[in-house]
């Protein structure tokens, strides 16, 4: 792999294109993630690259929400799986939940590919048995595992597309998303949406995890109850703005 420097003021952003280009290379990125990244970029450079305030509050819903749910399932794509394994693998134990492959451009062999991955990681991911179908969505991403995301009441999906936020709510599943562009369909139809790199955004769900399973299960309703999306998503498009 190329070599940066550790001092280059885009280490960090430079060291994430790497991961892409090379989880391209390995079959596992498809070549529309490229895009999807530098889309994500474009939002995070408007956001000064780092977690706000209105990230925090989503992520502190999204952790009391996960700890509420029943069947909580994390949705895993070629981004995601190679920007975040070692944190997709922790989130896992810490909410002791399933993770399914669930890809766009989907082939059986990408599918396997990324499964095998993940396991490198110690994670046992879904997504090579799939044959049920999420309802009124036409594209791949509708395949999915009866035992998995099918039969899940939470969702955590990252680099979504909307149709499937759209279908999954349909399906009277809460669905948690984490997009850098407040105004993606996907943020607009989540439940919950974190405005956030999901490379900062992870290992934070993670900690407030951590500290919100020592609450009892009225105080995490209450959390809920008092989050407000539609705010949310008005905060981060006034960063967005401030920083124009
Ligand atoms: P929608 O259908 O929700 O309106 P889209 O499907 O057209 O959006 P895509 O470009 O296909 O959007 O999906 C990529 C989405 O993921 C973008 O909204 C982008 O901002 C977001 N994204 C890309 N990389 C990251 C990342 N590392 N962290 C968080 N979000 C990201
Ligand atoms: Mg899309």
């Amino acid at each position: 792999m190329h070599k940066i420097p550790e001092t280059h003021p885009r280490y960090k952003s430079l060291k994430e294109r790497h991961k892409i280009e090379e989880g391209y290379k390995k079959g596992i990125t498809h070549i529309q993630g490229l895009i999807a990244h530098g889309r994500g970029e474009a939002f995070d450079y408007l956001i000064k690259e780092k977690t706000h305030r209105f990230a925090k509050k989503a992520i502190k819903a999204s952790a009391a929400l996960l700890l509420i749910a029943k069947r909580p399932i994390i949705s895993v794509n070629g981004n995601s799986a190679v920007l975040c394994p070692n944190e997709i693998k922790e989130l896992s134990k810490e909410l002791n939940c399933k993770v399914e492959v669930n890809l766009f451009y989907r082939t059986r062999e990408r599918v396997e590919r990324i499964v095998n991955y993940l396991n490198k990681f110690g994670i046992n991911a879904l997504g090579k048995k799939a044959k049920k179908k999420i309802k009124g969505l036409n594209s791949k991403r509708a395949i999915v595992e009866e035992d998995g995301i099918y039969n899940a009441d939470v969702v955590l999906v990252m680099l979504e597309d909307g149709d499937r936020t759209e279908a999954l709510k349909k399906m009277h599943k809460k669905v948690i998303a984490i997009d850098l562009n407040p105004l993606s369909r996907t943020s607009k139809k989540a439940n919950i949406t974190i405005v956030d790199n999901i490379t900062r955004a992870l290992p934070l769900l993670v900690e407030e995890i951590k500290k919100l399973k020592k609450f009892k299960k009225n105080k995490l309703i209450k959390i809920l109850k008092n989050y407000k999306n539609k705010e949310i998503l008005e905060e981060a498009e006034r960063e967005i703005r401030k920083s124009l």
